[in-house]
């Protein structure tokens, strides 16, 4: 089996000023991937490299040829901007699909379908005709999962989903996550501070530091050196 993405050797940056390298990582479909590490350490940077947002300034990025044609599913950190956007729930689900069209001026019904499909996976059919800006934060988010899935439902990037969401609008949100990782093996990808929640969802970790300072199973994590150090500086 070929992996949906791999890294190898890689080091990425601006304007040729490296902020992370020595990357080498491999995300089958099915898998679980959470990336942690301190501000600054390059995670969000990664993650623009793997949606081909920036080029690698050494290495390579290979991803599979069919999820290249589909796109991948990304959920970007929120912005104020995204917060306030002027549309409803359906059309902000549907413009996932956007890429996937080039510049087609309407929608078909293959995607209108597979719109409400997503929605109804997340349990935000019945707000579909509500403006975007009015939904709660945990709503916000499930609708950006939903519209995540429009681009492909076999390798979805997650930035910080949880960060800003009350403990029980974060709880759905893993279970959310989980129930698409576990049960339509979708492979995930997630950036996140909240390593206590992580090391009991994810199931590869990926600690950065400019550089991998560990690639590996949760539970070899949870045993190393490098994940006593971080928990300890969280507590
Ligand atoms: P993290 O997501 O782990 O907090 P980032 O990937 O955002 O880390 O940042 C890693 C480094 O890259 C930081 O030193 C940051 O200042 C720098 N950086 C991030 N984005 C840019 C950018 N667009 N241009 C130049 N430097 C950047």
């Amino acid at each position: 089996m070929e992996p949906l993405i791999a890294c190898k050797d890689v080091s990425l940056g601006y304007e040729n000023r490296e902020v992370a390298n020595g990357i080498n990582l491999e995300v089958y479909p099915g898998d679980y991937l959470c990336i942690v590490g301190e501000n600054g350490s390059g995670k969000s940077t990664l993650v623009k490299g793997l949606i081909g947002l920036i080029r690698p300034l050494n290495g390579q990025i290979i991803v599979d040829p069919a999820l290249k044609e589909e796109s991948i599913g990304y959920l970007p950190q929120q912005t104020a901007a995204q917060k306030d956007f002027p549309a409803t729930v359906s059309e902000v689900v549907i413009s996932g699909c956007l890429k996937r069209r080039g510049f087609l001026p309407f929608y078909s019904k293959k995607e209108k379908q597979q719109a409400e499909k997503n929605m109804e996976r997340l349990g935000i059919k019945d707000i579909g005709k509500k403006c975007y800006r009015e939904l709660s934060g945990g709503q916000k988010q499930r609708v950006l999962l939903a519209r995540a899935l429009c681009a492909t439902d076999k390798l979805l990037i997650l930035d910080e989903p949880v960060t800003g969401l009350d403990p029980s609008a974060m709880a759905e949100m893993y279970q959310l996550i989980r129930k698409l990782n576990e049960e339509d093996h979708v492979a995930i990808i997630m950036v996140s501070h909240d390593i206590m929640n992580i090391l009991s969802e994810a199931k590869t970790i990926l600690h950065l530091k400019q550089q991998p300072l560990f690639y590996g199973s949760v539970s070899d994590y949870k045993k190393s050196e490098v994940s006593r150090c971080f928990l300890e500086v969280k507590k």
